[in-house]
């Protein structure tokens, strides 16, 4: 598994003031998050095979290898805005991932767009409402509630953490931090569960007593922010 996050302490008393994600570290973090998936591919397909149809991890790899091709195209424009890069993000996860992963990871990141807009960079406030979009429209777009055993799982958690970071004026990198793990406490929680979405729910009990992959993936998008997206802001 991928490196701990940076101590979520760290720089916790902070002024979060001045403090932005550009969008090259959101291209970094878009990087790290295609290898941290190329390299878990493994870990994400066997937790499938478990519960659903042992493809996870290589519809991820797919989606995220497909993700760097754009990333590639795009290049980094100087004045090009985060909304416009995370809605291609989603565009090319949406049109290159079957199954149920591709159309809720693209939404995620088609929403975030949206509500990133034009800006070339983002203050951790905006970042926060960003991420909460997206995460929204993925419920909107699968309809899971929390404890439905899904990745929505990891994701709620660390939304509520990020906007209470935010809130809380703490630095980028102990919001961050606090968000990876609430997600990996989301997705340690998902263990126990009975599914109630996705493929997994047709086992009904039998789904209880292993760990959602979706959710897996989530944690370790989330995990991988942390560490890509507060790179350098730290004193
Ligand atoms: P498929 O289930 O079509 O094979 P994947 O294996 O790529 O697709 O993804 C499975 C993951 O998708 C699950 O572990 C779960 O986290 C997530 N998932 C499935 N259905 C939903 C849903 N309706 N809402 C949110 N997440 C879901
Ligand atoms: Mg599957």
């Amino acid at each position: 598994m991928i490196a701990v996050a940076p101590d979520t302490d760290a720089g916790a008393k902070t002024a979060a003031r001045g403090e932005v994600i550009t969008r090259p570290a959101v291209v970094a973090w878009l990087r790290a998050f295609a290898a941290v998936v190329a390299r878990d591919r493994e870990l994400l397909t066997e937790l499938d095979a478990a519960i659903g149809d042992a493809d996870h991890g290589i519809n991820m790899d797919r989606g995220m290898q497909a993700v760097l091709v754009k990333l590639d195209e795009l290049g980094e424009p100087a004045d090009g805005s985060v909304g416009a890069l995370l809605k291609a993000v989603g565009m090319t996860l949406v049109s290159s991932v079957g199954g149920a992963a591709g159309p809720l990871y693209g939404t995620l990141f088609l929403q975030m767009g949206s509500a990133a807009g034009q800006a070339s960079e983002l203050t951790l406030a905006e970042w926060a409402s960003a991420v909460a979009a997206g995460v929204a429209g993925a419920q909107a777009r699968g309809q899971a509630e929390l404890q439905d055993k899904t990745m929505i799982d990891a994701l709620l958690p660390a939304v509520a953490a990020l906007r209470a970071g935010a809130a809380s004026g703490l630095s980028l990198a102990a919001a961050l931090g606090r968000s990876a793990e609430a997600a990996r406490q989301g997705m340690k929680a998902t263990v126990p569960l009975v599914a109630r979405k996705g493929r997994a729910s047709y086992l009904g009990q039998r789904s209880a007593g292993h760990q959602d992959p979706g959710a897996t993936s989530s944690w370790l998008l989330l995990e991988t922010a942390a560490i890509s997206l507060s790179a350098g802001t730290v004193p």
